[in-house]
């Protein structure tokens, strides 16, 4: 439960998820996200899975993900060029579902958070 006068958590300062690659800002002030999963396979080779998603609550905006947005490269060859056009492609459908979007991220409540660990 939000109760009046309490801080909501600063979105510009606060650090990125794991993977984020590309963040815009929504309407709301929700983020639309490009995430690499990546996944190591040892000798630094690694899979790396790009997907887009809506940080709004209940907005449902996901793109990506799918085998053909799934890649594997060698850390000293850096990404491939259709990991590069992949990764442009999300980052542009998730700036444009940004400009649009006007769902907002639901608070995290500390103190909440705090009394349900005890
Ligand atoms: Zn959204």
């Amino acid at each position: 439960m939000i109760y009046p006068g309490q801080p909501i958590p600063p979105l510009l300062g606060e650090p990125w998820p794991e993977g984020v690659v590309y963040r815009a800002l929504t309407v709301g002030w929700a983020t639309t996200d490009v995430v690499d999963d990546q996944t190591p396979e040892g000798d630094e080779w690694a899979t790396h899975v790009l997907s887009a998603r809506c940080t709004g609550h209940n907005c449902g905006f996901e793109a990506g993900g799918s085998d053909w947005q799934t890649f594997k490269f060698h850390a000293a060859d850096g990404p491939p060029r259709e990991y590069v056009a992949m990764r442009f492609q999300l980052q542009t459908e998730a700036q444009r579902h940004a400009e649009n979007c006007r769902a907002m991220r639901r608070p995290v409540v500390e103190e909440e958070n705090a009394s349900a660990a005890r």
